[in-house]
């Protein structure tokens, strides 16, 4: 797995690590999806490499399994994983438990003379409990240890944790590292153009479209009864009934897509900026009625027929 981008923060990251503290409290904050979790685990993989390099030597036995733990989040490998690196993801997405720092205090418990590196991945999902179980920690860590958190947002984060670490800040992927990500994912080069005009320095959306290139269309299918300027009540009311059946979020990415669309379109002048700000104004009521349960059916009608009036 290759890192794209974020020179100065490599940078900044071995020097911090070459201080000889007892142990290393990091924050790795940026914009989801363009890198954090992947430096933060060879940052561990580097952290307990037996000839101490940056981020890894790889070929010590060390870097061989934290090779393989990165594979096995990556790749979705079964591969012997490095026993001392722990990574906690929020639990379906959406909340750090107690009992997931619990797991990280176990295991930071049985010390090991090469260290341990423990990555808390979206921090700032962590709820209430866990955020104090882990100030804990990071108030009087075990020595040769390494806790990176990664956020969106560290201001979402206790104060007192944010004080007691060290915060690097990701910035954007640029538009080249993008499209090197994606060159790399095989896809081809009239997409590469689309995908990262879309992506706004993340590869979120991106990998959500290659993932699901439904989405993507349907945006675009609406889009287009958007520009067409008579109403064209029969187009919406199909299109209506196909995203209906869609999970909700798979909605909220269309029109994060569309938004995206119209915000391009908009810089182009083929859009008014009246007709944006419209849109953002009804995509917030679309978001905030789909997830309230109002049918999807009438919450994507409604914003089509009002933005028209
Ligand atoms: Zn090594």
């Amino acid at each position: 797995m290759k890192i794209f981008g974020h020179e100065e923060v490599k940078k900044t990251i071995g020097l911090y690590l070459e201080k000889n503290y007892k142990s290393y409290s990091l924050i790795f904050e940026g914009k989801d999806c363009i890198g954090k979790k992947l430096i933060a685990l060879k940052t561990a993989k580097g952290f307990l490499c037996e000839k101490n390099y940056t981020f890894g030597c790889d070929s010590c036995d060390s870097c061989r399994l934290a090779k393989n733990t990165i594979l096995n989040i990556y790749e979705e490998k079964e591969l012997n994983p490095h026993p001392d690196i722990k990574l906690i993801s929020p639990e379906n997405d959406k909340e750090i438990k107690i009992g997931q720092i619990r797991e990280i205090k176990e295991f930071l418990k049985l010390k090991k003379e090469g260290g341990k590196a423990v990555i808390i991945e979206k921090a700032e999902k962590m709820n209430t409990e866990a955020s104090n179980a882990v100030l804990k920690t990071i108030e009087e860590p075990p020595d040769n240890t390494l806790i990176i958190l990664t956020t969106s947002n560290q201001n979402a984060l206790l104060p007192t944790i944010r004080s007691r670490c060290k915060i690097i800040k990701f910035k954007p992927l640029n538009g080249e590292d993008i499209q090197n990500i994606l060159r790399l994912k095989g896809i081809d080069e009239n997409k590469i153009k689309v995908l990262t005009a879309l992506s706004e320095g993340s590869m979120c959306l991106p990998m959500i479209i290659i993932n699901n290139n439904k989405l993507f269309k349907y945006a675009k299918d609406f889009y287009n009864l958007i520009a067409v300027k008579s109403l064209h009540p029969e187009g919406i009311v199909n299109l209506a009934e196909i995203l209906d059946k869609l999970d909700v979020k798979d909605i909220i990415v269309i029109f994060d897509i569309l938004e995206r669309i119209i915000y391009k379109k908009m810089l182009k002048g083929e859009v008014s900026l009246n007709l944006y700000e419209e849109f953002i104004k009804e995509q917030k009521k679309l978001k905030i009625s789909i997830e309230k349960g109002v049918k999807k059916k009438l919450a994507v009608e409604g914003l089509y027929f009002n933005l028209k009036t």
